[in-house]
């Protein structure tokens, strides 16, 4: 028995499936979880001494790479100072500064601990806004686990939601709808319907919990159109974009404003931190300021500020996302290569440092439908193989993989190696 199986045993008997979040229990690829020790760079450790190169980064965090210097200085010396105070702190004002400096939208924000809180309180203020109740989704994009954004599509396109889990109340489930991602038509057909109820449209604006989606030409610009013209708000959940996909996030990269942004991940440089914003005349309704009630014993946590300050001081470099992204392209293009020189279909996505591998016959992956439609066995055994040979992916076919300023060419080189073999195997 390896380590990892006596810890997940033991981990079972007082954790509810054994892990604090359920993606991490391998259901989907089958398997024991990997339980980790330590983790430097590009590499992650696992219990049995095991090393691996890591691109799960925690799920997108860490941007720099595991165990970054400046990072744990910078936390080791907040940590001397004390823990919390319940009470404002300069750190917070210097990270809101670097963080609304950077982010188009964002006039100002408000720091919360993680990225179900932040798009949950931005749901409550732009429904605050509005007045109004029904917040519009996209299926296969995933907003954190709050009521109104655990709910999936009804069965007919513009028919109401339904809760994708025991617990949400169907009364909820009712105002928020789900339409498909990258339909410009069905989003322009169901605003002429109903657009004076949206209080909101909420979307990834490159969706990274289906696998990796960039946005068609046209999608974001038809969101921000349609919310222009019936007075819905449009946030964007940059919570795993933002910093990630360029130095300004998505709205950066595709020069879409939206009216709020919700951020997490490399905000908090592996603390826990998230983070909505935007414009004053909005934020404005945020209590203190206004009526929309919003709070947090621990939110602006000195310790997370300083991790997150230290983090968004590193990606000020001026080469430093050109490099990330050559780093992703290296990758991307290797692995479609090793793959057709395997006779194995496969083809790629990605978005600055995030990408995703599909096991499809189809050429271009542009939506849920698709995504579910890739060959899931065929992923899992590849997953299995990678990991025997030291690669650590995401243990699901439907989730996008991260690219750290810390992998070398040599560590892709590596991978792309490591995949080659798994790839003469399925
Ligand atoms: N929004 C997006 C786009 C996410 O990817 C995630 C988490 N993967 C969340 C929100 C929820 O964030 P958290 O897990 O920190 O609650």
């Amino acid at each position: 028995m390896t380590r990892s199986e006596t810890l997940f045993q033991q981990a079972n008997q007082w954790i509810p499936g054994g892990v604090n979040s359920p993606v991490r229990a391998f259901k989907a690829v089958g398997g024991t979880p990997v339980f980790f020790k330590s983790a430097e760079g590009a590499y992650i450790t696992d219990v049995d001494d095991k090393r691996y190169i890591d691109y799960v980064q925690s799920w997108g965090p860490m941007i720099l790479g595991h165990s970054h210097p400046s990072v744990i200085d910078a936390v080791i010396t907040a940590v001397k100072s004390g823990l919390t105070f319940g009470a404002p702190t300069e750190a917070e004002t210097t990270l809101a500064e670097l963080v609304c400096a950077r982010v188009p939208s964002m006039d100002q924000v408000r720091f919360v601990n993680s990225g179900t809180e932040a798009t949950m309180s931005a749901i409550r203020l732009a429904r605050a806004y509005t007045g109004r109740d029904t917040i519009v989704k996209f299926e296969g994009c995933y907003h954190g686990h709050s009521d109104s954004l655990l709910i999936k599509a009804g069965s007919g396109a513009l028919t109401l939601g339904v809760p994708s889990s025991p617990g949400v109340p169907e009364v909820l489930a009712a105002h928020t709808v789900t339409l498909n991602y990258n339909d410009a038509d069905q989003v322009r057909e169901f605003f002429a319907e109903r657009g004076e109820q949206v209080a909101c449209v909420i979307v990834e604006p490159v969706a990274g919990n289906m696998n990796c989606i960039p946005p068609v030409a046209g999608f974001l610009e038809t969101l921000r159109e349609v919310c222009d013209e019936h007075q819905s708000v449009l946030i964007f959940d940059e919570v795993m974009t933002g910093f990630r996909v360029s130095a300004s996030g998505a709205q950066g990269r595709y020069k879409i404003t939206p009216d709020l942004t919700t951020l997490g991940k490399v905000i908090g440089g592996g603390m826990p931190v998230g983070a909505f914003g935007g414009k004053r005349d909005i934020m404005n309704h945020i209590a203190p300021s206004g009526p929309v009630y919003q709070a947090g014993t621990l939110s602006g946590n000195p310790v997370a500020m300083a991790a997150g300050i230290a983090t968004l001081q590193e990606l000020s470099a001026s080469d430093f996302y050109p490099t990330l992204f050559a780093k992703t392209e290296r990758l991307v293009k290797g692995l479609e290569q090793a793959a057709a020189d395997a006779g194995i279909a496969m083809t790629t996505n990605h978005a600055g440092s995030m990408f995703g591998c599909f096991f499809t016959q189809e050429k271009k992956i542009e939506n849920y439908r698709q995504v579910m439609a890739c060959d899931t066995e065929r992923f899992n055994r590849f997953f299995h193989g990678m990991l025997e040979r030291g690669v650590y992916l995401a243990p699901a076919s439907y989730e996008a993989g991260f690219m750290s300023q810390a992998h070398t060419d040599a560590d892709i080189d590596l991978t792309i190696s490591k995949a080659a073999e798994v790839f003469a195997t399925l």
